[in-house]
């Protein structure tokens, strides 16, 4: 079954769903009514309810949802329901803690691959990873890696794009705070932490 018609903004919601649906698993909670749901979640109780909508009805009237069979259903919907390997490309400050970040195994992401162009860190190992030469990008199609994460300087970020690009990257997330150009064909999401920071203030009382 395919989702055609899921919004961007329920689509954005899923992941913080699933998140929060497999720790509830994990506690050995089997069901969730949409009012705790909404309390977890952090959303308002209609909100959710039109979200999974989208997808089908996983209540049961008195019981609540299932959230063992919510998750899947998410994982399914987004396509994590398949270990997916990922790229790094830059290993400073933030590729470093995206290596040790463990928090993408829940979504069933191994960073199986780092690369960078600096002589000094190419062939350190960290963890089990081994730095590996940008000039060798190119072996990410035979690896079948077709995500990456960005974390280069904001002035290689494009030519590493582009790069990712002619070796078969479909999906981007990219950390460098800048615009990059991609074919229509490849996804790419920008993080920029400065941005959202720069939103805050709107929000916070005067003074
Ligand atoms: P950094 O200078 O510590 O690391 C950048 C790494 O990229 C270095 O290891 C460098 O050798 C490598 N590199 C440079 N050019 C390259 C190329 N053409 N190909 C492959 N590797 C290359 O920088 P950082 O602090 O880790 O930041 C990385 C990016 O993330 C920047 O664009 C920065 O603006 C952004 N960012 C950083 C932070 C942070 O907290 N450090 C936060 C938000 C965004």
């Amino acid at each position: 079954m395919r989702y055609h018609k899921i919004p961007d903004e329920t689509i954005r919601r899923l992941p913080v769903y699933l998140r929060a649906l497999l720790f509830l698993s994990e506690q050995g909670r089997q069901s969730i009514s949409s009012r705790d749901m909404a309390e977890f979640f952090g959303v308002k109780p209609w909100q959710i309810r039109k979200d999974f909508s989208y997808f089908g009805d996983f209540g049961t009237r008195g019981v609540g949802y299932d959230t063992g069979k919510l998750a899947r259903e998410i994982k399914k919907i987004l396509r994590l329901n398949i270990v997916r390997k990922v790229a790094l490309i830059g290993v400073g400050n933030l590729g470093s803690a995206v290596l040790a970040y463990p928090g993408f195994k829940i979504y069933g992401f191994d960073i199986a691959a780092a690369f960078d162009n600096n002589p000094k860190k190419i062939g350190r190992k960290i963890g089990d990873i081994i730095i590996e030469d940008t000039s060798s990008l190119s072996s990410l199609k035979k690896r079948k890696i077709n995500l990456a994460i960005i974390a280069v300087p904001q002035e290689a970020a494009q030519q590493t794009a582009d790069a990712l690009v002619r070796a078969g990257i479909k999906g981007i997330l990219n950390f460098s705070p800048c615009y990059i150009t991609v074919p229509k064909k490849v996804k790419v999401i920008t993080i920029d932490i400065a941005m959202d920071l720069a939103r805050l203030p709107y929000y916070m009382p005067a003074g």
